[in-house]
């Protein structure tokens, strides 16, 4: 058996390959987090459109665009994009060229298991799967899933080192720039109700608005909604909900309330917040059977007391 150490982390491949297989598991997660990254980095016209008002005349068709903001000015740039789509492209051509049968890539892509799969990828860092149903997949997405797909093959491959480090590379600059891009906050679902053959069907997409945003459009049925609207809307239906005290201390800081954490357990010991139920096993319950469950308040209550005691403080 050879000693070859592997490139990446130097343990022992203990085959004679360049790379091990927990760096191969590596790779193969790095092209399974491409589609993922791709949805990241696309916009919608929409949002190009207002981020760089002022500076592009005319409009566009209302198509989703893979785009990333550079850091000073709102100027677009495809360049992460471009060189993801470029890295992954090159590699599946190569890998397809070296190691599996001609015409294998086509073959994979025509069959809608790959598609599927891939789609199943499209879990970003900014949104999630069920906000991207209406985006496009690209082929260059479907090829990295494929080339997941492959670890065994991928670790014959004479420049496996070669192609980790540059996607590596390539990976880091597209992070950087999803980096940059304008944080994205969570506004509820969209509620707007289309009538499909006599039945009521409502949109359901989930709304995201960047900060400072006054109105949102759905991504899938490009209804649009004032963003305090839907704030208020989220607010009364989380006053109704019930959170650990634990939950309680970032909720109130999101909705900017300063209650100190001491204030919180006063309000809980001097009998202010009444328990609403206890947490079990992930489900509030309403009767308390283990001392190690925590209580859940009503973040109205909370609210409220949080009001009141504003007012008189000033
Ligand atoms: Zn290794
Ligand atoms: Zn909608």
């Amino acid at each position: 058996m050879s000693s070859i150490a592997c490139f990446h982390c130097g343990r022992p491949t203990g085959d004679g390959l360049p790379i091990c297989t927990k760096c191969t598991e590596i790779l193969v997660r790095m092209l399974q987090s491409v589609p993922g990254l791709v949805a990241d980095m696309t916009i919608t016209q929409a949002r190009l459109d207002r981020m760089s008002r002022g500076r592009v005349g005319g409009k566009s068709a209302d198509t989703p665009l893979p785009i990333s903001i550079d850091k000073s000015g709102n100027v677009p740039i495809r360049r992460p994009f471009d060189l993801l789509e470029n890295e992954i492209t090159t590699w599946s051509r190569d890998f397809e060229s070296r190691i599996s049968p001609a015409g294998s890539l086509l073959a994979a892509i025509e069959r809608p298991g790959l598609l599927q799969m891939t789609l199943n990828c499209k879990t970003g860092r900014r949104h999630d799967q069920s906000t991207l149903s209406t985006q496009p997949t690209r082929l260059f997405e479907e090829f990295a899933v494929w080339l997941a797909c492959h670890p065994h093959d991928l670790r014959m491959h004479p420049a496996i080192d070669e192609m980790f480090d540059s996607l590596s590379d390539v990976i880091a600059i597209v992070n950087k720039a999803i980096d940059q891009l304008p944080e994205l906050r969570y506004k509820g679902v969209c509620q707007y109700v289309e009538y499909d053959q006599g039945r009521e069907r409502r949109c359901n997409a989930d709304l995201y608005a960047e900060k400072g945003e006054e109105w949102v459009q759905c991504p899938r049925c490009r209804a649009s909604y004032a963003v305090a609207k839907l704030d208020r809307d989220i607010l009364a239906q989380m006053r109704e909900m019930n959170y650990t005290a634990v939950e309680l201390q970032s909720l109130l800081r999101e909705l900017g309330k300063r209650v100190p954490k001491s204030t919180l357990y006063r309000w809980i010991n001097e009998r202010k917040l009444t328990p609403r139920g206890w947490m079990r096993d992930g489900r509030i319950i309403q009767r308390w059977i283990h001392r190690n469950d925590p209580a859940v308040y009503r973040l109205g209550d909370v609210l409220d007391l949080a009001t009141r005691t504003e007012r008189v403080r000033s």
